[in-house]
Order: C-alpha cells, then sequence, then structure tokens
C-alpha cells in the first residue's frame, strides 16, 4: 500500500487536523529521514497554508484541535502541539496545551524542528564558522576524523549529507559516511 492510500484510509479520507474534506494532501511532518505514513498527516488546503505560513495563521481555525489532539498518531499530536504553542499567547491553546501529553519520542519529534518554540528554547547547532546547521543540510568534514569502531578515517573534505541533528545534543550531528551511520562533533563540520 501506498503512504497516501494508508493516511487516506486511517483518516477516512478528512484533514486529521480540522475533519475538512477540502483539497487534502500528505504533509510530512518535519524532520523527515524516511517518509512513512507514520511520518505523516493528511491535510486540507487551508491547515497546510497556515503551517507553512506562519504570518497566514488564524487561531480561531485552530479550535479544531480541541478534538484532533488526542489522535492516536504521534504526528498528529505533534503537529496539534506545534500549533497550540505557536498560537498559546491567545490562551485557550495554553489550556489545551496543558491537557496534551505526548510520550518522550513524541515529544522530542515535536520540539526537533523549532516550529512552536520560542528562540532562547531550540538547541543552537553551530558548525566550526559559526553558521547554524538545519536538519537535512549537506556539510564537510574539516579534519581526518577517526571513526571509532568503524575501522576507517572519514577523510577531510568528505561530504556528509542530509544531517540529522542529534537529540538534546547541539554539539553533535549525524550522518552517513562510508554508507555508515556516524556522529560528528559539529566543530569539525563546515556546512556546504
Ligand atoms: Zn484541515
Amino acid at each position: 500500500m501506498n503512504i497516501e492510500k494508508a493516511i487516506q484510509t486511517r483518516s477516512g479520507s478528512k484533514c486529521e487536523l480540522c475533519g475538512s474534506g477540502d483539497e487534502l494532501s500528505v504533509y510530512a511532518v518535519p524532520p523527515v529521514e524516511e517518509i512513512t505514513a507514520d511520518k505523516c498527516v493528511l491535510v486540507c488546503a487551508t491547515c497546510k497554508g497556515q503551517i507553512e505560513d506562519h504570518s497566514t495563521v488564524d487561531a480561531n481555525h485552530w479550535r479544531c484541535l480541541n478534538d484532533s489532539m488526542w489522535s492516536a498518531e504521534p504526528a498528529v499530536q505533534v503537529m496539534a502541539w506545534r500549533m497550540l504553542n505557536r498560537l498559546r499567547a491567545e490562551g485557550w491553546p495554553q489550556d489545551l496545551l496543558d491537557m496534551l501529553y505526548l510520550d518522550d519520542d513524541t515529544l522530542i519529534w515535536a520540539k526537533a524542528d523549532g516550529d512552536g518554540l520560542d528562540d532562547d528554547e531550540v538547541l543552537k547547532y553551530i558548525d566550526s564558522n559559526g553558521a547554524e546547521l538545519k536538519a537535512g543540510d549537506n556539510v564537510v568534514l574539516i579534519k581526518d576524523l577517526n571513526v571509532k569502531g568503524a575501522g576507517f578515517t572519514a577523510k577531510r573534505g568528505m561530504a556528509v549529507r542530509n544531517i540529522i541533528l542529534s537529540h538534546n545534543d547541539p554539539e553533535h550531528i549525524e550522518g552517513k559516511v562510508n554508507g555508515q551511520h556516524i556522529y560528528i562533533l559539529t566543530k569539525y563540520v563546515k556546512k556546504n
């Protein structure tokens, strides 16, 4: 079954956030390494537009989260958490957030791309030049690195594509080198 079909079935072909049936599309909840149905929500054009463009957010539209935040799907819980956090100055979203329970992994995911967080709550991952690193960036190694346990040296100048930011550890990123998943100190990379 393809991803879109799986999500259509799971959601009953309705927006998983507001229940609308209008212009539905699959939204991959960032950061996404590999797109699977678990990482996606089915959203209508209204929800998607407001998720992607913060300046168009209409708080009243998101009263729908009153229902959808109770979804069993972690991807839906993550989007509910992010939108409620964006809107919490309105008052009622904070009340809903106080009731919304996310398990540890889901909460890490919810916080992972900084959406809905105050700037000082977001961990900053900084490369050797002081540039901020984001999930999915490509970087280059600035020195030879001995990869512990893997028995090879990752050479200076080697590219690491599509990096992952290590959870709650702003000194490390993760990525594939020679087909192996390795951890790299952010101070030894340069954003490409
Ligand atoms: Zn919607």
